[in-house]
């Protein structure tokens, strides 16, 4: 693991960029502190069916070969955060974890609501709707879906809920040393996905379990989402920890961060982090923000299996690497070496058509891939699968935020890595 550091904290803990540039053997190391591990994608099935080997050994291991050696598990319900706490027990020292509540998934507190909160899938139940409920909610709203209205909250099952979830978190702090639960949440407010709560039961999950974070002795960092809610969402905050959070011990992270720049602003003078993965890149304006975004304040999350980076999105330019122009050639009869090795030298053999197509390619500026990409079909060991972002892709979205803000990446990632450290206390002490 890379040790340089070339940023300094300073001791009134506010981070300087060091004025040196880094040495060339600097290595980039990463902690995805927002990865659906999970999500039962990542051992082979899809909407309750299995497609192809787990594999989630193959993902921690891509996510460190480009040094991302620490991953934050997001616990966003009952189930998904006893998961969360088992992968941790499968890759200590590498898998950490939340536990709380996700907007997405707090229908559990309304009167509507009728299996249980705390209901597991029975392993090996395939198909039917209840086994598509295990995936972790997509980051986008689903337009197919109508809104729910109307729902009501359960007062009396919400005092069972904020219970069991304070037990679940008491016995996850002292059930391994150091603890892997490092963060309250997933929990906030989505007001783009309605279709999955209504607003008046987000509200109510929001506030109820901010009111037990509030009161953990001693408290947990949040890991928080806000989607098109930002001043219901500084509100509740303010209420549970005070109008400048000054009782929030140990801060927090609004992730996945996709508001505007005022409002990321609100946050960060609320000492919040933020946040950053593919969907807070869709557009010129989101850029804008992420521009604005202050190195002490970020960082770095993939997100995953959601929010990978698109082609059709502003920050995808960033990733694209021109490749060099050809050497000129000394004599004109020469075919000039192409930067594959083929064809460099001596007569030249008539390409095939697949070379063609191949050679047409290399003359647009791509995106290089580091690892292989198969469809979920054709999954083969240590290939990515296409559409299932893991974390390994961090790397992008440090070097999209580099490309932004004009600095290098390890700018980006020595700071998002310390901040992480400070708030979440990942690294083990030395
Ligand atoms: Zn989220």
């Amino acid at each position: 693991m890379a040790t340089a550091s070339h940023s300094t904290l300073t001791t009134s803990g506010i981070l300087e960029p060091a004025a040196t540039q880094p040495p060339t053997d600097y290595k980039p190391r990463y902690i995805d502190i927002g990865i659906n591990l999970a999500d039962p994608i990542f051992r082979g099935r899809y909407h309750g069916k299995s497609r192809h080997p787990d594999d989630l050994k193959g993902v921690v291991q891509r996510a460190q070969e480009v040094g991302c050696t620490k991953l934050v598990v997001t616990g966003s319900s009952f189930k998904s955060s006893r998961d969360a706490l088992k992968i941790a027990g499968e890759f200590p020292g590498t898998v950490y974890t939340t536990a709380g509540i996700h907007p997405c998934s707090s229908s559990i507190f309304s009167k509507s609501h009728h299996r249980h909160h705390d209901e597991s899938q029975s392993e090996g139940e395939e198909g039917g709707e209840a086994a598509a409920e295990e995936h972790t909610p997509a980051c986008g709203p689903d337009p197919t879906k109508p809104i729910l209205d109307g729902e009501g909250v359960d007062h009396a099952r919400t005092e069972t809920i904020i219970s069991d979830l304070k037990t679940l978190i008491e016995e996850a702090r002292t059930g391994s040393s150091p603890p892997s639960l490092v963060a309250f949440g997933e929990f906030g407010l989505d007001y783009d996905r309605l279709h999955y709560c209504s607003k008046e039961v987000q509200l109510h999950s929001f506030s109820a379990q901010l009111a037990l974070a509030a009161s953990l002795q001693p408290q947990l960092p949040l890991f928080l989402h806000s989607r098109a809610a930002h001043a219901d969402f500084v509100r509740l905050l303010q209420e549970a920890f005070g109008p400048r959070l000054e009782r929030l011990e140990k801060g927090g992270v609004v992730h996945s961060f996709t508001g505007t720049a005022s409002e990321m602003h609100a946050l960060m003078d609320l000492g919040l982090f933020i946040g950053i993965n593919g969907c807070s890149f869709k557009t010129a304006e989101n850029c804008e923000v992420v521009k604005e975004i202050e190195l002490p304040r970020l960082m770095l999350e993939t997100d995953g299996p959601w929010c990978e980076v698109r082609p059709s999105h502003e920050g995808w330019k960033y990733l694209i690497e021109t490749p060099k122009p050809p050497p000129v050639s000394t004599s004109t009869l020469e075919p000039a070496p192409q930067p594959n090795g083929e064809g460099g030298g001596g007569e030249a053999a008539p390409l095939t058509k697949r070379q063609q197509g191949k050679k047409n390619q290399k003359k647009e500026p791509e995106v290089p891939e580091r690892f292989k990409v198969v469809k979920k079909e054709k999954w083969e060991e240590g290939a990515m699968v296409k559409g299932r972002n893991e974390p390994c892709t961090i790397e992008r979205i440090a070097k999209i935020v580099a490309g932004i803000k004009g600095i290098s990446v390890d700018e980006v990632c020595e700071a998002a890595w310390t901040n992480t450290v400070k708030v979440f206390g990942v690294v083990e002490p030395q």
